[in-house]
């Protein structure tokens, strides 16, 4: 069973906002619960660095991707106003990972609506051939063998923010991601099945509020002569 490493990225405590109430680190933690649902049910072991209310450093999360065969940590952008768009980092240790950031970096896009930014390395300035970012650069160090850090969105965009705010939103993002690691990890994609609503419920739930039966069943279940009998019972006297 293939195991992924969620980092909701930024704890509580971190500043970073949208100008109408969104926070990156609340956001990106419902991303980060929904992706780890989805990976679940698709048979991915999928892991989270933090707790809700922690806040571990970069490298403490990075070095967690140790044993994993993925490390994905989550965030929202920040920039000028009209600054919108979808960017995917990877390792520039891993060069084969470009496609597979390309590939969210693209369809995150096209669920924001917003322009695609693609898939990007940032090099340390101080240490060459190194990674910028602190949590890429850590579980690269730790042999995790795919590592993304994506910005889904800019919080500072209202276009942006009004979208990622959404928590129906976010488990779009969520679903697209784990199709593309699903696909990376060779592991077939499972959709979520959404029950359907049977005929018989609001007879059932009527049935409830006239007091012909007590309590609520499933529509499919078998009933009793016994039953029956106090059923017929309860609409005569009722
Ligand atoms: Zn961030």
């Amino acid at each position: 069973m293939p195991k992924v490493l969620i980092d909701p990225g930024h704890g509580p405590g971190n500043v970073n906002k949208g100008p109408t109430g969104y926070f990156e680190h609340v956001g990106m933690w419902i991303l980060s619960k929904h992706l780890q649902a989805a990976l679940i049910r698709c048979g991915i072991s999928a892991a989270l660095t933090r707790m809700e209310d922690a806040y571990p450093g970069t490298t403490a999360r990075g070095a967690m991707a140790k044993g994993y065969d993925c490390f994905i940590s989550q965030h929202s952008n920040a920039g000028a106003v009209s600054a919108r768009g979808c960017e995917v980092y990877y390792s520039a240790l891993r060069p084969n990972d470009k496609k597979w950031a390309a590939e969210i970096a693209i369809q995150s896009a096209q669920l924001m609506g917003n322009p695609n930014r693609g898939a990007l390395t940032k090099g340390s300035a101080a240490s060459p051939g190194q990674d910028y970012y602190g949590v890429i650069r850590a579980a690269a160090a730790a042999g995790c063998p795919h590592i993304f850090l994506v910005e889904s969105g800019f919080h500072s965009n209202p276009q942006d923010e009004a979208w990622i705010k959404s928590s129906e939103n976010l488990k779009k993002l969520a679903e697209a991601q784990a199709a593309i690691l699903c696909q990376m990890l060779g592991v077939k994609y499972v959709a979520e099945v959404v029950k359907t609503a049977h005929w018989g419920e609001p007879l059932i739930r009527q049935m409830m509020d006239d007091k012909v039966i007590g309590s609520g069943h499933d529509p499919d279940d078998v009933v009793t002569w016994a039953e029956l009998a106090a059923v017929i019972k309860n609409i005569k006297t009722g």
